[in-house]
């Protein structure tokens, strides 16, 4: 900002020393037509497949000169200064019903320029936004105008694909162990509860990122009712979660299995017999991640298992493979594999959906 003034300054100070020898030059430098902005409008709409929000300011011109800055102080104000143009009627402050970005503000500024300033939610971030101009659009009824793109920040998932079907759905997801239990160790040393909370957590960012709500029973490394708790204290602590989570309508479980014989291998799916459809969410899981893992399919199978059967919603427990076998141990622990069979969990409760 300041480099705009100090430069509008100098600028005049150049002009008024062209007054004297070269009047022909300020007659047109004065006649540089100011543009009053006439047109707003703002939209929902996927820019690189992410969630952004669009504006646009129109007027009656071509050409438009403008720069973009930020305000540094806060770091969430994106600011667009547009030379030789007047805000007239649309000088004024507006809110904005969007998760990106709080309001916009039309300012009618010194040196014939407008500023618009859109306060957003998160820090400004090149990779977050973007500005440019658009030609008349006759069709959609638009004139000549500056577009500015707010895009959703980028998480840590990025790079997954977006999976369609599952906005404004609400998914428990329950990475097995934690904390003071460990869960099945593997030969090197990988603990069961580790991959299940790197898993659950890909799960959740792309979950999250398809639109879609997740309450995860623990996010960090922890015993979710207290350490050296019971089993029944701690998998009941988990069942609430999902059974008093408002909206709640799937729970997910993510395990790993183990066995004293190295050679056992494979993954498998877990339903509560009497839940029809437990059963189908188990086998849409199973199908999935026998697609994206390549590892044996042990098949879907009932069980009692106390998440399972203890949970409100249609539940289906997973193991995702044998950390006790030497191979599966080590797919287990990779960040590719768990990519794949995060993504696979996801495409799987968008079926359920469908
Ligand atoms: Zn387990």
């Amino acid at each position: 900002m300041k480099h705009i003034f100090h430069w509008a300054g100098l600028a005049s100070i150049v002009l008024a020393c062209l007054l004297l020898v070269l009047p022909g030059a300020t007659e047109a430098a004065r006649h540089t037509p100011v543009h009053e902005l006439n047109y707003f409008q703002t939209s929902k709409v996927k820019v690189d497949g992410r969630d952004a929000l669009r504006i646009e300011i129109g007027m009656d011109r071509r050409n438009l000169e403008y720069s973009v800055s930020s305000r540094t102080y806060l770091n969430r104000q994106l600011i667009v200064d547009m030379d030789n143009t007047t805000p007239g009627e649309l000088r004024k402050d507006i809110s904005l019903d969007s998760k990106l970005a709080r309001s916009v503000k039309l300012s009618e500024m010194e040196n014939r320029h407008t500023q618009v300033r859109v306060d957003l939610l998160s820090d400004v971030d090149t990779a977050n936004y973007k500005v440019y101009t658009a030609e008349v659009d006759r069709q959609a009824r638009k004139p000549y105008r500056l577009v500015i793109e707010i895009l959703e920040p980028q998480t840590a998932a990025k790079g997954f694909e977006t999976v369609s079907g599952l906005a404004g759905h609400v998914i428990v997801i329950d990475p097995g162990h934690g904390g003071s239990d460990s869960g099945a160790v593997g030969p090197t040393g990988v603990m069961e509860k580790n991959v299940t909370l790197s898993v659950a957590k890909k799960v959740s960012s792309i979950l999250e990122q398809s639109g879609a709500r997740t309450i995860m029973t623990r996010k960090t490394d922890i015993d979710v009712y207290a350490p050296n708790d019971t089993a029944t204290e701690e998998l009941q602590a988990r069942c609430n979660m999902a059974n008093y989570a408002p909206g709640a309508q799937l729970f997910v479980s993510i395990h790993c299995n183990a066995f004293s014989n190295p050679a056992a291998s494979g993954m498998e799916s877990y339903y509560y017999e009497p839940s029809a459809n437990g059963a189908r969410l188990a086998q849409l899981l199973n199908e999935e991640l026998e697609k994206a893992g390549g590892l044996l399919n042990r098949g879907v199978k009932t069980a009692n298992f106390y998440v399972i059967k203890h949970t409100n919603v249609p539940a289906s427990l997973v193991e995702l493979g044998f950390i006790t076998n030497d191979r599966e141990e080590q797919l287990l622990n990779s960040e590719d594999y768990q990519n794949k069979l995060a993504a696979a969990i996801v495409r799987a409760i968008a079926r359920y959906f469908q």
